[in-house]
């Protein structure tokens, strides 16, 4: 769930079928000059989404007005994600639209996110249609950056990663209507060998607890019952503020404020993950029963070379003490198959860390060698066929162990809260506290509501059930 991979372009409307939700409408700060109309299209993770989100609010406030068509935008944003070679790629294959005589005369293209950050202003060189470049440490900038485009400027930067600031800012247009993303900290300072986050978004900053509490009760105000916190390393989150807050006692407020009903946080690292977190999730049913713990190899010394700071015992022992919870708590990972030098027996010992935990959802990738990451200079030896029969191989295994999983909970039943309506199947589709999707026969008014339900199908990736 940490790190599902969405793409999405963000529209006008959430849909018709939200329910009370207010998102903020700032008011314009200044009158729209040439950019009166934007586009914005996001790829990567949730991280990724909310300062979409935020940036959208920064455009909102200035007067500009969004679209769903990028050929109507006289602003277009990609907010990129460079997680994976295949994802970084994707924003090239899109600014091909817009070579010269293309589309691209008299609007402004920009990218945002980590593939800006990455390339800097090599990207003038190689995308010369683009003009505004911005990485996510500078977003607290955006409104004089974006003056500089209406004053005319044809290239325009925002790279720097030296910052201890969060992108703070109240002009955030939430696009989901029943979950409201929050971001808690920011960066990362983790030198895990293969991840490119630590370059792409600057060092590890933490909002204040009081801040996040007060974004909580404003978001209450504005109907959201279930908030996302969300950070690269969620739980490595540090209270700068004078009341000295561990992670898990914010996770206990933000349970108790009145009004929310729902809290989830993404994503968490093995390293930061202490007892107390489980002992919150046991006391607060807020805190949803759902923990994703990215443990990325079975291995201790891949584990090793990709300087995770754990190994798989020490994984397991975390693992332990959240089965040990008065609730059931349900898991799921992130798995890299194929990272240097990975031999058959270290895939295997993945599989069988696999089976020990019988993780209800897995996140799995194929190893993409990083720029500027350590493990890039240690070459990337395993063939790509090869990685992709691992990948299958691991993949059918989960398979059948979310099967077996989900067919266990027959006849049992869960709270959902009730996500969107599928007219053509007259089907609603819930979520439930363990982030399990389940799909029941409902009416479109049945959206945005709590309900319970009874399960009485099981397939590897969701429920059917009835009305309880
Ligand atoms: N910050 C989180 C952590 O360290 O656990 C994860 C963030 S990342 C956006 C999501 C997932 O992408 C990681 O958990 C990892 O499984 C995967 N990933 C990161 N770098 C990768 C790479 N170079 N190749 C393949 N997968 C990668």
């Amino acid at each position: 769930m940490g790190n599902e991979l969405v793409q999405l372009t963000v529209l006008e409307s959430a849909g018709t079928l939200a329910p009370a939700i207010a998102p903020q409408r700032a008011t314009p700060v200044s009158v729209p000059g040439r950019l009166r109309t934007f586009y914005i299209e996001t790829f990567g993770c949730q991280m990724n989404v909310h300062d979409s989100e935020k940036v959208q609010g920064v455009l909102l406030a200035r007067g500009m007005t969004p679209v769903d068509d990028h050929a109507q935008a006289d602003l277009i944003l990609y907010n990129t994600c460079s997680i994976r070679e295949k994802a970084a790629q994707k924003v090239f294959s899109r600014l091909g639209a817009f070579r010269k005589g293309n589309g691209g005369a008299g609007k402004v293209i920009g990218v945002l996110g980590c593939v800006a950050q990455q390339e800097g202003e090599r990207f003038f060189e190689r995308a010369p249609q683009v003009s505004f470049v911005c990485g996510s440490a500078s977003y607290s900038m955006l409104p004089e950056l974006l003056d500089r485009l209406e004053a005319g400027d044809r290239r325009v930067t925002g790279l720097s990663l030296d910052t201890e600031e969060c992108f703070e800012t109240e002009l955030t247009r939430r696009d989901n209507p029943f979950r409201a993303y929050l971001t808690i900290i920011e960066g990362c300072d983790q030198r895990c060998a293969f991840c490119v986050v630590p370059m792409t978004r600057g060092p590890q900053r933490s909002r204040p607890s009081e801040r996040i509490l007060d974004e909580v009760r404003r978001l209450v105000d504005e109907g959201y019952t279930e908030i996302q916190l969300l950070g690269q390393i969620v739980n490595a989150w540090e209270d700068p503020s004078p009341a000295r807050r561990s992670f898990a006692e914010l996770l206990a407020c933000v349970a108790e404020t009145p009004g929310v009903r729902r809290v989830r946080f993404t994503t968490s690292h093995p390293r930061f993950f202490t007892p107390d977190i489980v002992q919150a999730i046991d006391s607060h049913p807020a805190l949803c029963d759902q923990v994703h713990l990215p443990v990325q190899s079975g291995s201790t010394p891949v584990l090793e070379r990709m300087l995770r700071g754990y190994s798989r015992e020490e994984y397991l022992e975390r693992i332990d003490c959240i089965r040990q919870a008065r609730r059931t708590i349900s898991l799921s990972t992130d798995i890299i198959v194929g990272f240097c030098g990975e031999t058959r027996q270290d895939f295997e010992q993945t599989l069988s860390l696999m089976q020990e935990v019988e993780y209800d959802q897995v996140f799995s990738f194929k190893y993409s060698p990083r720029p500027n990451t350590l493990a890039a200079t240690q070459g990337d030896a395993l063939a790509e066929d090869e990685k992709g029969l691992r990948l299958a191989e691991l993949q059918e295994l989960q398979r059948q162990i979310q099967l077996r999983r989900n067919q266990a909970l027959l006849g049992e039943t869960f709270e959902v809260l009730v996500e969107a309506h599928q007219p053509r199947l007259g089907q609603a589709v819930g979520r439930s506290t363990t982030n399990r999707v389940i799909n029941f026969p409902g009416s479109p008014s049945d959206v945005g509501r709590y309900l319970t339900v009874r399960v009485t199908g099981a397939g590897p990736n969701s429920l059917v059930a009835v009305r309880a």
